[in-house]
Parts: structure tokens; sequence; C-alpha cells
């Protein structure tokens, strides 16, 4: 009987080491986006998949990693990712066309590797374009950690119309063929679309309040404007009875101003953007993704007449909504090119004159409050989720470190190391 009675002891006692299994983060310096500061030789506590302290000392019995070589910071945020879409999707046909679902999620599945792997911790990810809830499937993995990935929120299809963005074009007419976005050509089809996509397990909501390049009129450059502001007014709506925001692909003109006006929570690219647009993203605190990398072609023959004037906008617009405060959360389109290369756009960003603290800041604090996350991830501090990477050099000096991530933890979990 005594032995009998001693057991549950004995087995809390070898539970014990489990408190003193947390790892200790030694780092040589740790940048802190919120306060612009750095710290020189600072440990990071971690216990479980959260961060204890940020302190000095490596406690006893932890299990240490040595950073002392490297600048800590939290793991970045991408705002606009398509961990379902390849480089080669964008060159020739729609990939719902000559790709099977199956194909493109094991896709998906490296590429999500990929993104983690260069510092992407966390991503939100607007729209499956046409791979159905493959997201959902891939989001729900790497949480099960079934597969590595960043923690990802997901938008599944977009919402378009007929002739819109994401509808085929210049197909036979007798020809049905899968649409890599939903057309919800009535306020009824957009607000049952929104309920389906909820059941299904979007985070987010996607629109295309605007067309796409071939949309955009050569002369004046204003874009397609593809649903009115009360019909963005009833998906923002709808979408916010079941507590989700919405996200709006809207390059500008009278689309990027019916989506900010119906409470739309981000405007995606808005490189086209005027200056009472840019005025309205202040006056209703509405966040922007400006996406500039992905309008860079990769050949001497894109870069059309049209193709120069949307770049040149693109950095004036960017400018302009520096100056006036603008609340800007990196986002990056990657998918559409090369996935594990979405820091190129700090590069870009910095060269277009934001400091290199704040374009650390759109892709960690800001991201965070883009999506409500801003208690769970954004900083190194006790409570929140155990988010790390490391670079060699001093990212505030050179922006371009950020493209060779040494270390990654995801919540406490460790993915990649030097
Ligand atoms: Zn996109």
């Amino acid at each position: 009987m005594r032995q009998q009675r001693a057991l549950p002891f004995i087995l809390f006692l070898a539970a014990m080491p489990a408190f003193s299994a947390d790892t200790a983060i030694r780092c040589g310096r740790l940048l802190d986006p919120a306060s612009g500061k750095v710290t020189e030789n600072a440990v990071i506590l971690v216990r479980g998949e959260r961060v204890e302290q940020v302190g000095t000392a490596v406690p006893a019995g932890a299990k240490t990693v040595d950073l002392s070589r490297y600048t800590c910071l939290p793991g970045l945020v991408d705002s606009h990712t398509h961990v379902l879409l390849q480089p080669e999707d964008e060159r020739g046909a729609p990939p719902v066309l000559n790709k099977s679902q199956a194909f493109r999620t094991i896709q998906g599945v490296a590429a999500a590797r990929k993104d983690l792997e260069a510092g992407f911790t966390t991503m939100r990810d607007l729209d499956s374009e046409g791979a159905g809830f493959a997201d959902v499937a891939l989001r729900d993995a790497i949480n099960q950690g079934i597969v590595p990935g960043p923690r990802l929120f997901v938008s599944t299809y977009a919402l378009t119309i007929t002739g819109g963005h994401m509808n085929h074009a210049g197909i036979n007419p007798d020809i049905e063929l899968p649409e890599p976005a939903t057309l919800t050509d009535s306020r009824d089809a957009a607000i049952a679309e929104v309920r389906r996509e909820v059941k299904y397990g979007a985070d987010w909501i996607k629109v295309y309040a605007t067309g796409t390049l071939r949309h955009i009129d050569p002369v004046t450059l204003e874009p397609l404007s593809q649903f009115s502001e009360e019909d963005l007014r009833a998906i923002v709506e709808e979408a916010r009875r079941w507590h989700r925001d919405v996200a709006a692909h809207a390059y500008g003109g009278q689309g990027a101003k019916n989506a900010i006006r119906a409470g739309v929570r981000s405007i995606e690219h808005g490189m086209l953007m005027d200056d009472e647009t840019i005025d309205l993203l202040v006056q209703n605190g509405t966040w922007w993704c400006p996406t500039l990398s992905v309008y860079f072609p990769d050949s001497e023959e894109e870069l059309t007449d049209l193709r120069k004037r949307i770049l040149a906008s693109h950095k004036e617009v960017f400018q302009k909504a520096m100056r006036k405060g603008v609340k800007i959360a990196f986002g990056t389109d990657v998918g559409a090119f090369e996935h594990g290369t979405s820091a190129k756009e700090l590069a870009r960003m910095v060269e277009y004159g934001m400091s290199p603290l704040d374009a650390i800041r759109s892709a960690t604090i800001r991201g965070a409050e883009l999506l409500r996350l801003e208690k769970e991830i954004g900083t190194i501090e006790p409570g929140k989720y155990a988010d790390v990477i490391a670079v060699e050099g001093d990212p505030l000096q050179d922006i371009g470190a950020l493209r060779q991530v040494a270390f990654v933890m995801k919540a406490g979990t460790v993915y990649k190391r030097p």
C-alpha cells in the first residue's frame, strides 16, 4: 500500500525536469522593434510555446542556443501571401487549368517551409487562387505539427465579378471551366459566399474591389471598379457578424474609395491611389499593404510604358502615404515570385525612403496589429509566442541582412539553426 501511494509522488518528481527543459537563447544583440532599442548580450528564456522572460542570465538546467554572433528579432509577419501559388503559375495558364489541387497542395507544403525558413513565422494568405480550401488544410496541418510552416491566416476563395479579376479572359463562352475566384455578381451571392467561406474555415475575407493590370485604362490609369460601396459594405458587415475582417485588392480609383468607405480592414497594392484615397486611408484608419516588388517585371520586354508609369506611381504613392501617416503593413504577394525571398520587399521599402526600423516594424508590430494579434506576436516579450529569428550583421544598418535568416524559432520550436 505504501509503495502504491508513493508512486504519484515519484511521477511528480519525474515530471519536474520538464520545467527546466526551457530554452535560453543567447543573443549577441536583441532588437526590439517597438522601442527601436538594441540590447547587447540579451537572453530570451522560452517556456513551452511562449516567451517566459528576457534578461541576461541563463538559468540552471536550461538548454542554451548560442546566437552570440547574431542579431535576434521577432519572427516576421508577411500580411499578403499566396502559399498555394508558384512563380510559374504567373507565366502560363492559370494553375486551376493545368494543375490538380493535390499537386498545388504539395507545392504549398514546400512553399510554407521555405517561407518559414526565410524568417516568416506568421502569414496572412490572401486567397488560394482556385486551390479551394487547401489553404485551410495547410493551416490546420501546420498547427497540428504535421508539416512545418508559418502560422497561417487564410482567406480561401476571393470574391470577384464576371469579367473581373480572376475570371478567365478570352475563353470560348461554350466552355465551362473552374474559376480561380468566386463570381459574386449580386449582393446576395456575395453574402452567401462569405458564409460558405467562413463555414469551411476562412479566417479572412478577400475581395477584388478593382480589376487587375489588364483592366487599367492605358490613358487615365483608372482601374476597373468591381463593386459598389453598398455591395462592399454588405460584404464587410456579413464578415463582421462572423468576426472576420475583409482585405480588398484595390489598385486605386473608385474601387479603392468604395472599399475604404465600406470599412475593409486593409487595401492591397494601391499603387494608383490618388491623394483623396490616401487621405481616406488615414481618416478611416485603414491599413495598406503596398506589395512593391511584385510589380517589377522579370524581363525588359515586360517593362512596357504602361508598366513604367504604374511603377512610378507606386513609388510616389508609397512616399506620400509615409508622409501622411498611413498605417503600412509589410506584404509581398509571395507566390507570384519565389517563396522564401519575401525579405527583398524590405529592401525596396528602404530604397523608397522608409527607415530600416520602420520597415522592420511594418513586418512585426504593425503586421501583428493588422491581424489583431498584437498581444500574441510582433515583439519578444513575456507571454507572447516565442517567435524569434536571427541574422548576421545589423539590419538597422543593412536591411539586406534579413535576406539571410540564420535561425528561426516559431512558438518555441526551432525550425532552422546556423
Ligand atoms: Zn495577392
